[in-house]
């Protein structure tokens, strides 16, 4: 059975074609800028053998979704480099859905409701769900005859208890709004923990987890038994953590000061806290994590508060989510970050003998690729897991239509 999954981000994509039986990547790719004359798809063959890139083929001049989707046909059914004969042998689309809020909890196939639902719920995610529902209704003509199904991001932290998603605002406004944390990444932090799980041997009913997502969207999330329980991103991914350009927490009358101050509307300050505020807007040098790392061992002091404070913020959710599950039998890393920074790690995991946790110097200085448990043979276990989005909704999508057929 060959799936196809699609992972859309705010003017872009990631895809990946897999053979579920085989659990092997037969091509992968992503698509960039799109609506932007630098817009391009990377496409790359994996060498069926190896699992490795075999050959990377790149195409310009798509202006839409549909030009980008079409061209993805056109490369997976391309005679000379082609991985299908034809769109029909892919059984299912998968599709990553930032928000389903409280009408999702599970993945569902896709119908005239559910795309039109997903557009509905941009009100909560514009950037993601309208990129989403666009390159959902453009699979729709394109793919006819082959099943979508959504798998939504929001889904996997649907069993997190109501006191700890209720915020203490009038209540009128969780009635009339649906004003309550969400959480975000969910897809990524069940993929590590099941990860995490199959590697160890043990079952996740027996585990309690903390999955550190950190990359340009960051989010800390404690699983207990499998299930999620609580997560730093909230109403919408701007909560929690620092990240490239969001601010993360902070006390929201801090919101109402500045824009009264500045005479800002609502929509520009939106804009703020999203796109000028955390790593990007606290440094003054860039969004991106390498940059600031870079500048913070250089004696950058700005860049140096940067790591400090999101060291120390990571520090107080492991703290917090250890208290909440009432232990803590790991902690993973996953992300850009949370994967390639041994700097970052190594602040995170200062001084956390308390919770028995200790990492190996040399295993987390070390560039290996995969997965790799990095803490000292007395620790608890500290792993990287690097996070695979894809695999998590094709294997979604064929356990919804098992489940169905
Ligand atoms: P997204 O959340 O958009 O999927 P990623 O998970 O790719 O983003 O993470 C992007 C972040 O990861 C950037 O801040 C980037 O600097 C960081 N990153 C990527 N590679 C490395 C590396 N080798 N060392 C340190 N940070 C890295």
């Amino acid at each position: 059975m060959k799936i196809l999954a699609i992972n859309t981000g705010g003017s872009s994509f990631k895809y990946q074609l897999f053979d579920m039986e085989a659990e092997r990547v037969l091509a992968k790719g992503n698509c960039e800028n799109i609506g932007d004359e630098k817009c391009f798809i990377a496409h790359t063959l994996k060498d069926i053998k190896t699992g490795c890139g075999k050959e990377t083929i790149k195409r310009h001049g798509l202006k839409t979704y549909t030009d980008a989707l079409k061209m993805l046909v056109l490369l997976l059914t391309d005679k000379k480099y082609g991985i299908i004969n034809d769109i029909d042998e892919i059984a299912a689309i998968g599709h990553r859905v930032v928000q389903g809020a409280d009408l999702y909890s599970k993945p569902v196939l896709i119908n005239e409701e559910v795309a039109c639902n997903i557009k509905k719920l941009a009100d909560l995610a514009p950037v993601h769900n309208l990129a989403s529902a666009s390159v959902i209704s453009c699979c729709l003509e394109i793919f006819r005859r082959i099943p979508e199904v959504a798998v939504f991001d929001t889904a996997f932290h649907s069993t997190i208890p109501d006191y700890a998603y209720m915020f203490g605002l009038p209540y009128r406004y969780y009635e009339k709004y649906k004003i309550r944390k969400y959480g975000f990444h969910g897809i990524s932090h069940q993929y590590v923990s099941q990860k995490y799980s199959d590697l160890v041997g043990k079952s996740l009913k027996e585990l309690k987890i903390i999955s550190c997502h950190l990359g340009n969207g960051c989010s800390v999330t404690a699983i207990d038994g499998g299930r999620s329980v609580e997560t730093s991103m909230g109403f919408t991914p701007l909560d929690g953590l620092l990240m490239g350009t969001r601010s993360g927490s902070l006390d929201p009358s801090v919101v109402t000061y500045v824009m009264k101050k500045e005479g800002l509307s609502s929509e520009q300050m939106d804009e703020i806290l999203n796109k000028e505020s955390g790593y990007l807007g606290l440094s003054g040098l860039a969004s991106d994590s390498r940059v600031i790392v870079d500048a913070a061992i250089n004696g950058n002091e700005l860049a140096n508060l940067v790591i400090k404070m999101q060291s120390h913020r990571i520090k107080k959710y492991i703290g917090g989510y250890a208290a909440v599950m009432n232990g803590l039998d790991a902690l993973l890393f996953t992300g850009g970050i949370g994967e390639n920074s041994y700097f970052t790690r190594k602040l995170v995991c200062a001084d956390m003998d308390f919770f028995s946790l200790q990492l190996d110097k040399k295993l987390n200085a070390e560039t290996n690729e995969g997965c790799r448990r990095i803490s000292e043979k007395d620790s608890k276990d500290i792993w990287i897991i690097p996070t695979n989005e894809e695999w998590m909704i094709a294997k979604e999508a064929k356990n919804l239509l098992s489940r169905i057929s």
